[in-house]
């Protein structure tokens, strides 16, 4: 075996559905890259950037946490939202820092902080995977 089934899905519908040779995403426990032939298992991903390694086509998604499953030949990443750097609306996720940030600042209650803090970390990663910044 030597690609991966990479399906990546949201609740808006499916984003990517392809075979590459690696994945690269960090789970809660840390950094995973997984070959084919991987044994099979499920982590929750952080607010991250996932790498997509094949044949000369590289690709990497922003994802806002969610579930990696891992077979042997497959790979399925479910989460509230996953963008490609194409898909990006770097405007958008500006503003969107840009609030969280003054959020951040002012006097709160926390959950409202805890909030903010989650809306900076998925606008900052939006923007890391737009520029390519790793
Ligand atoms: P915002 O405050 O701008 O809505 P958010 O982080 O709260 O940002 P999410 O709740 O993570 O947004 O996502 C809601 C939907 O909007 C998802 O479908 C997500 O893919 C999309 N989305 C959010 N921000 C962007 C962006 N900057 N570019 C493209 N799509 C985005």
């Amino acid at each position: 075996m030597s690609t991966l089934t990479v399906s990546v899905v949201t609740p808006d519908g499916p984003v990517l559905e392809e075979d590459f040779n690696m994945v690269s995403a960090k789970a809660e426990s840390g950094e995973l890259g997984i070959l084919p032939g991987h044994i099979p298992m499920v982590a929750p991903l952080t607010i991250s950037a996932v790498r997509l390694k094949g044949d000369g086509d590289s690709r990497r998604i922003a994802v806002s946490g969610g579930f990696l499953e891992v077979r042997p030949d497959k790979v399925t990443i479910l989460a509230q939202s996953a963008e490609l750097p194409s898909d990006i609306d770097v405007e958008r996720a500006r503003k969107a820092k840009e609030r969280a940030e003054r959020r951040l600042k002012e006097k709160q209650d926390d959950i409202d902080f805890r909030r903010a803090e989650l809306a900076l970390k998925r606008a900052m990663n939006r923007l890391d995977v737009y520029n390519n910044n790793f």
